[in-house]
C-alpha cells in the first residue's frame, strides 16, 4: 500500500490558517473542463454545461469512524475521498470536483497533514477530481474530516433508488466483507501490540482484506461499464453500512420487496477463511460488515444477457411487491426476515 516517511515535526503554529492550507493544496493542479475557478478566491466556479450537478457530503471522525492507532494518515485522506466518490458513481454519474474540510488539535504537526493530503491528493489524482476548496479550523479532541463530492451526469443517465420494480433482479459488483475482516485483523493486531510492543505481525494471509480496509476502491468502472453494456439500472446505491441495510434502502425506496439469496452472495476466499478463524459467520459479515463501497442495484430481466458474462457482476436476488416483504432465503432454503444491522450497531454489540 503506501509507506510512510518523514520524522520531523513541524508545529501548525508556523503556518498561520491561510499559510497551512496554501502550503496542503500547493500540488493541487485543476484538470476538470468542468472547473472555470479552483482554490484561490472567495468560491470555486463550476459549469456544468448541460449536465445535472450531483452532490454529495460525508464526515468522518477520530473515534467513531477511525482509529489513527492503525489507519495511517495517508490512508485516511485516500479512503474519505472514497466514501464520496462512491456516492456519485451510486448515482451513475462522473465526480468532478471535491473540497476538504478538517478541524485538527495542535497534538499533529504539520507532516502529520501532509500525509493526509498525500492520500487526498493521490484520490484526486487517480480519480480524475479536482480539489477547488475547503475549510481547515482547531479541534480541542480528535481529528475532523469532511469531504464534499460533486459531480455531473445527462439527466437521462442518472440512476435513483427509487426506481427498481418487481420482479427486477439484484445485482452487486465485487465481493463483500472483505473491508469488515480487515478491521477485525487489525483490531486484534492492535490488541496484541498493547500487550507487546515489540511483536512483528505477520499479516500476509491478510493483506486483501487490510487493503479492503485501509485503501478502498470506489467503482469508477462501473458507470462506463453500463455504458458499454446499455444496460440502465432501475435503482442503485452503493455499500458503505452492509448490503442488508443498502438493500433495505433500495426497497424502501422503490416500495418493493426483494428475495436476497444467500448462497449467491459473493465473497472472497480469503474472507471465508478469517471468517473460520474469528468464529464468525461470513453471511452475517456480509450482510451487515460495510466499507466494501461496491455497487447493488436492480435490473429489468430482460438486461441479465447484458450482464451474466461479466465477472464484476453477481445476481444475488430479485425484487418482489412491496406486500410481500424482505426476505433472505437461507442455504437450508430457509426463509428469514432481512433486517438491517450496519457495520456500526454491529460493532456496538461486541
Ligand atoms: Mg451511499
Amino acid at each position: 500500500m503506501f509507506e510512510n516517511s518523514r520524522e520531523s515535526r513541524t508545529s501548525l503554529s508556523e503556518y498561520g490558517e491561510f499559510g497551512l492550507i496554501d502550503h496542503l493544496t500547493k500540488n493541487f493542479l485543476v484538470t476538470s473542463e468542468a472547473t472555470i475557478k479552483g482554490i484561490g478566491d472567495d468560491a470555486a466556479i463550476l459549469d456544468f454545461k448541460d449536465n445535472k450537478a450531483v452532490v454529495t457530503t460525508d464526515m468522518l471522525l477520530e473515534g467513531v469512524h477511525f482509529d489513527l492507532s492503525y489507519m495511517p494518515l495517508k490512508h485516511l485522506g485516500y479512503k474519505a475521498v472514497m466514501a464520496n466518490l462512491s456516492d456519485v458513481y451510486a448515482m451513475n454519474a462522473t465526480p468532478t470536483q471535491i473540497t476538504v474540510s478538517f478541524a485538527v488539535s495542535n497534538r499533529f504537526p504539520v507532516e502529520a497533514l501532509e500525509e493526509l493530503y498525500a492520500g487526498i491528493e493521490l484520490a484526486a489524482k487517480l480519480y480524475k477530481v479536482d480539489v477547488v476548496g475547503g475549510d481547515t479550523c482547531s479541534s480541542k479532541t480528535g481529528l475532523v474530516i469532511s469531504i464534499t463530492a460533486l459531480g455531473a451526469a445527462r439527466e437521462e443517465d442518472i440512476v435513483y433508488r427509487s426506481g427498481a420494480q418487481t420482479n427486477d433482479l439484484l445485482v452487486v459488483t465485487g465481493d463483500l466483507g472483505a473491508a469488515y475482516m480487515g478491521l477485525q485483523v487489525l483490531e486484534r493486531e492492535k490488541e496484541v501490540f498493547k500487550v507487546n510492543p515489540r511483536s512483528q505481525p505477520d499479516l500476509d494471509a491478510y493483506t486483501y482484506l487490510i487493503e479492503r480496509q485501509l485503501k478502498p476502491e470506489a467503482r469508477k468502472d462501473i458507470p462506463p461499464l453500463f455504458k458499454a453494456l446499455d444496460v440502465k439500472p432501475t435503482s442503485m446505491i452503493d455499500i458503505s453500512d452492509g448490503l442488508s441495510s443498502e438493500t433495505i434502502h433500495l426497497c424502501k425506496n422503490s416500495k418493493k420487496g426483494v428475495y436476497l439469496y444467500e448462497e449467491k452472495i459473493p465473497l472472497d476466499p480469503a474472507v471465508i477463511s478469517v471468517c473460520e478463524e474469528f468464529k464468525l459467520d461470513s453471511t452475517t459479515i456480509a450482510l451487515s460488515g460495510g466499507e466494501d463501497y461496491e455497487l447493488l442495484f436492480t435490473i429489468a430481466q430482460a438486461d441479465f444477457e447484458k450482464i451474466k458474462a461479466n465477472p464484476n457482476f453477481t445476481v444475488i436476488g430479485h425484487m418482489a411487491e412491496e406486500g410481500e416483504g424482505m426476505h433472505l432465503i437461507t442455504r437450508g432454503d430457509q426463509k428469514v426476515p432481512l433486517i438491517a444491522r450496519g457495520w456500526n450497531a454491529m460493532k456496538e454489540e461486541d
